[in-house]
């Protein structure tokens, strides 16, 4: 059997190349916090290039994403990224939550421009004062601090694009504007990913794309998850987890195979850097992390 490109990589140089990130949320209650630190003194170990705190719906979120972001940096001295979007918010607002972050010493913001408060695929209408778009914030960002900013990307379009075109071109206008790396959406389909990284070096885009890896917890939720931010479920994966939800075990193997084919096959195309939304959860993750050499020190 060949022996595994990730492994090939180590023996050679003695060292993993690649570099990881970690998307988490701020829990909302006691049980829900306990499951994070758990998993952030999991994670922490692996030396990530940073972990990432969301912003919840409508900056629902603002207190604890700033807390969580804090406490992190202080507890386990891993570089932290917070979340930031413009829904529903003036320019003035949103300039006092990137203050606060660079206040706090965090010095790494993902850009976003968020969904209305009614719901994700309904029309974004801009506060009247507010950032129009996460390519206006990421000005805006610039204007107050030296931040490492990352923008999304979408390996199957955003949904309220007209075109790729279009979809492209804000991308351009989002990196152009001062952010350092895009990464993307969950998406399960890899060939996806490599056509949007064809579009954007097209369009001259330089930029590393960093691909978004959604381990599969729950092939239910997640199929939720996708169906909102309109990322496709292929047939094979539906198939490969029908009739599993009332059997975790399987359940958790066959995840565990399918994102690790997922990872594997970006490896054997050369790609360095994966970014995992862990869902505030370690252990898909910390297996994942394992096949590509990246263990804790
Ligand atoms: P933008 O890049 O501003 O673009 C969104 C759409 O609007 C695109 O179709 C674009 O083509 C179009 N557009 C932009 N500007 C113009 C213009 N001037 N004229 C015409 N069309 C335009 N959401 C949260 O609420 N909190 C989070 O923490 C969060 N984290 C995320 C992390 C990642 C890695 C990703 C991929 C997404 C995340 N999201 C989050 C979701 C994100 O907010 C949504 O996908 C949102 O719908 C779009 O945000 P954006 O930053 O891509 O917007």
């Amino acid at each position: 059997m060949n022996e595994p490109a990730a492994h090939r990589f180590s023996r050679q140089t003695g060292a993993h190349p690649f570099e990881v990130s970690f998307e988490f949320f701020p829990p909302k209650t006691d049980v829900m916090e306990e499951r994070f630190w758990e998993s952030i003194h999991k994670l922490a170990p692996l030396h990530p290039r940073f972990v990432s705190v969301t912003y919840g719906a409508g900056g629902s979120t603002r207190e604890r994403t700033l807390r969580m972001v804090s406490q992190i940096k202080a507890e386990t001295g891993v570089d932290a990224a917070a979340h930031l979007t413009c829904v529903g918010a003036s320019r003035e607002d949103v300039d006092k939550v990137v203050h606060a972050y660079k206040t706090a010493g965090i010095k790494r913001i993902v850009a976003l421009r968020g969904d209305p408060i009614e719901g994700v695929g309904r029309p974004f209408v801009p506060h009247p004062e507010g950032y129009t778009s996460a390519a206006d914030l990421v000005a805006g960002i610039r204007k107050i601090g030296d931040f490492d900013i990352s923008v999304a990307a979408y390996p199957e379009k955003h949904p309220q694009s007209p075109n790729w075109d279009a979809d492209i071109d804000n991308l351009k206008r989002k990196l152009d504007a001062g952010a350092t790396r895009a990464i993307t959406q969950m998406y399960f389909d890899n060939a996806d990913y490599f056509r949007l990284l064809d579009r954007a070096g097209k369009a001259g885009i330089t930029a590393p794309i960093v691909p978004g890896i959604q381990p599969i917890h729950s092939f239910k939720q997640i199929s939720g998850f996708a169906a909102r931010c309109g990322a496709s479920i292929p047939e094979w994966m539906a198939e490969r987890f029908e009739g599993l939800d009332e059997d975790p075990e399987t359940h958790a193997l066959v995840a565990s195979a399918v994102a690790a084919e997922q990872v594997l096959e970006l490896v054997d195309q050369g790609i360095k850097q994966f970014h995992f939304f862990t869902l505030n959860r370690s252990n898909l993750v910390l297996a994942l992390a394992r096949l590509l050499g990246v263990r804790p020190a």
